[in-house]
Order: C-alpha cells, then structure tokens, then sequence
C-alpha cells in the first residue's frame, strides 16, 4: 500500500512543481453490524479497512484549496470563501467542505495544494466519501498544526468537520458513521459506537485472522445512492414512529417493548421498520458479547438474523446483495450480510479462511448466471485509522506504475 502513498507524493511533485509536506493516509470502512441504527440514535460495529484514500499536501499563501484528483484525472479548486451549500458541487465539495469546517469550528486554515489518490472502491458502500474527507482534514491539521490526530478527543474534532463538509456542502444526510470509523478505528479491532451518546466509541476485538477467519467483502457492483429518495423515507418513518411512542429517539426504546410498540404503530409497514431497529440495536450487543468470548458462530448467524430484517423488515436489500448472501453462505460462511445503506453496494462475510476462494468462486458464478456484472471479492481485516504516512513507507519507485 505504500505504493499508492509514493504516487501521490510523485504526482504532487510533477503537478505542483514542488515537494510535499506530508502524506496522509485515512481508510474506508465496512460495518460489521448495526445498519439504519445510526440515525435512530443507535448501535453500530464498523472496522477500519486496509484500503486507504492518500493525500499528498502543502500549503500555500493564499485561501485557494486546490485538488489533484489522480483518480478522476482532473484538477479541481475554490477559494475558501466561496465554500458554501453544494458548492463547490462534485468530489471537490468533499475536499473543501472538510476545510472549510475546520475553519468554521474556528482553527486557522489557510490554502492547500492537494493530490489525492485512492484504493477504496468508489460507490461500492465502503465509504470513499469519509475515506477522503478524512485523508484531507488528517492534511490539513499535520500542515497548519492542529493536533488533530493527537488524541481520541482531538480526532472527535476531525470527525465532526468531516461529517459538517459531507451533511452541509456535498448535502448528503449520512449520520457520523462513516466519519467516525476512519478517524477513529483501530486496528485489530471493531469500533462500537454509540449514537445516543454523542458518538462515544469504544473499541471491540477482532481480531479475524488469530481464529482462522476471514471477513471477505462482495462489492456488488449494483447501483447505490444514498442521496436518493428511500434513505430520506426511511429516515422519515423512524421519526414518525418515534413521534407516534412518544421519544425522541427509538434507541430509547428496546426488544422488550416491541409488542407495546406494534400495538401502537397502525401501519404495518411503519411496525416493520422500527422493527429492524429495535432488533439490530439488540444484535449490536448480542455481537459485541460474542466477540469478546471469540464466540464467531454466534457472530455468524447474528449477521445472517441482520440480513434477513434488513431485506424483510426494512426493505433496503437488492437482489444482487441477497444473492451475494446466499452464495456466499453456500460456499460455507459462518454467516453474511448486506453492508452500508442498501439498494446495491457491498455484502460482507464472516467465513473460515480457508473457504474465502469457494465463497469468491460461489459468488462470480451465482451473478454470472443472472448476466450481472462480475462482483469484486476480497478479504479484509480490521486495521488502523486516519494517520500520517511514515517517510520509510512512502516508496517511490515504481509507483507510478
Ligand atoms: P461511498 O462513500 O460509498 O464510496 P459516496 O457516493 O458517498 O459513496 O461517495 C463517492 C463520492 O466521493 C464520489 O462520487 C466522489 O465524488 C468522491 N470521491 C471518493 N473518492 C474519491 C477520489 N479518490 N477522488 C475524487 N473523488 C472521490
Ligand atoms: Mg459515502
């Protein structure tokens, strides 16, 4: 990976006809459990993954923030001052929005010139967005000495102004997540966050590897929006219920009232969902039990148990990712699950190592019959979060191959 650190460095110095400061490196995620709970003021177990977004940065003296997309192959910038909702529109509102932020929580900013390159899947639910959010404040505080990356609360800080660039520029309503999980992951571990609380994360073990385990994620492919219309309904409908029983939040209810609940709600549909809720909040701590006794078969059916309420209950699966599911549990994994918000993306599975090619084959196989595009399969383990790149790992040679 730290090939990707040495052709950002490379290109930054082709592009800008300079040297960089520093490289930083923040990753995608993948949540192990916990979905649609986030906003609900819920649970949710996210792992920081090793696929990582890499800035390569250095100052300038004016407030221009200027982007080298080497994935996109373009160059983008805006002044500071001209940062505002849905502006700049596209990728670079994810840059500058973050900049932006810091600036208005009050820390002193100035420009940047930037070049950013990534190995997160983009659109795939593994959260490019926060990926590179993250990798341009982690930038942006090593550059203009903000202590960011100091501590867990100075990191807090980083996941706010990310999160403020992605609900307020790009204008995209996730709920901290994302953020969170590349700032403040660690590795070897899953992070439970608890959305009632302010966001207080604490860490589980995880460690896959040490048990003969593999979490392999299946990147369907399949179209996924987040900004569209059915993550705004179902938003819409936990509020309603939790108007309906009378909290703020259906966090604060739990499985022992849901039959009190469904009594209440005279939608069907409306019951279904705080359902889901109320059921994946319960399995959050089923896991986190499991986990801390290297209990993974309970871990398996209980991400089986969350697929089956998110595709029933909730109705946010696909056929891409129950077909994904089922392959892979054919193939022999202790239990799988659609992943991020629904309606295409990824599927995750918990599996023994040895079975990750059947499950690889199993899944391929299953969409080539239905003439789908072919899913990117791979295993991943727990790693770490948002950090600085060391100089030894920033190998140049080569890397712009
Ligand atoms: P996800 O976060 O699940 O990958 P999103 O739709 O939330 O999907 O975010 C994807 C968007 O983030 C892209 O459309 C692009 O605007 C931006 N993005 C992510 N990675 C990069 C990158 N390496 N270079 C430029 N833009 C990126
Ligand atoms: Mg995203």
């Amino acid at each position: 990976m730290g090939n990707l650190a040495g052709r950002a460095q490379q290109r930054f110095e082709e592009i800008f006809d300079r040297e960089p400061e520093g490289i930083w490196a923040a990753p995608g995620r993948v949540n192990l459990i916990g979905e649609h709970t986030d906003y609900n003021g819920g649970l949710c177990l996210p792992i920081a993954l090793p696929q990582r977004t890499y800035a390569a940065a250095a100052p300038r003296t004016d407030d221009i923030i200027r982007v080298a997309s080497l994935d996109f192959d373009t160059i983008a910038q805006i002044d500071l001052a001209q940062v505002s909702p849905g502006v700049p529109s596209g990728w670079l509102g994810y840059v500058a929005g973050t900049i932006w932020a810091l600036r208005e929580f009050g820390f002193l900013v100035h420009g940047l010139d930037l070049a950013i390159t990534s190995e997160v899947p983009i659109g795939a639910g593994l959260s490019s967005s926060a990926a590179l959010e993250a990798a341009a404040g982690a930038a942006a505080s090593g550059i203009f000495d903000l202590g960011l990356l100091r501590d867990d609360t100075a990191r807090t800080t980083l996941v706010e102004a990310c999160r403020r660039a992605e609900n307020y520029i790009v204008e995209a309503p996730t709920g901290g997540l994302d953020q969170t999980a590349s700032i403040r992951c660690q590795a070897g571990h899953a992070l439970l966050i608890d959305f009632a609380e302010g966001a207080s994360a604490s860490p589980i073990p995880f460690d896959t590897a040490g048990h003969g385990l593999s979490l392999v994620v299946m990147d369907t492919r399949a179209e996924h929006k987040l900004v569209d219309g059915q993550y705004a309904q179902r938003r819409e409908s936990c509020e309603q219920a939790a108007k309906v029983l009378g909290v703020d939040l259906l966090s604060q209810l739990t499985v022992s009232d849901l039959d009190w609940a469904l009594a209440r709600l005279e939608d069907e549909t409306t019951g279904r969902r705080v359902r889901h809720v109320l059921t994946e909040i319960e399995r959050v701590r089923q896991c986190c039990a499991a986990l801390e006794v290297d209990d993974f078969a309970t871990v398996g059916e209980l991400f089986n148990a969350s697929h089956a309420s998110l595709r029933d209950d909730y109705e946010v699966s696909c056929p891409e990712l129950d077909t994904a599911v089922e392959a892979a549990t054919r193939a022999g994994a202790l239990g799988a699950r659609m992943t991020g918000g629904g309606f295409g993306g990824s599927a995750i599975a918990l599996a023994p190592a040895d079975r990750v090619h059947e499950i690889t084959q199993s899944v391929e196989q299953a969409f080539a019959a239905q003439g789908w595009n072919t899913p990117s399969v791979f295993a991943v383990q727990a790693c770490g979060p948002a950090h600085r790149v060391a100089d030894e790992d920033i190998l140049t040679d080569g890397a712009d191959k």
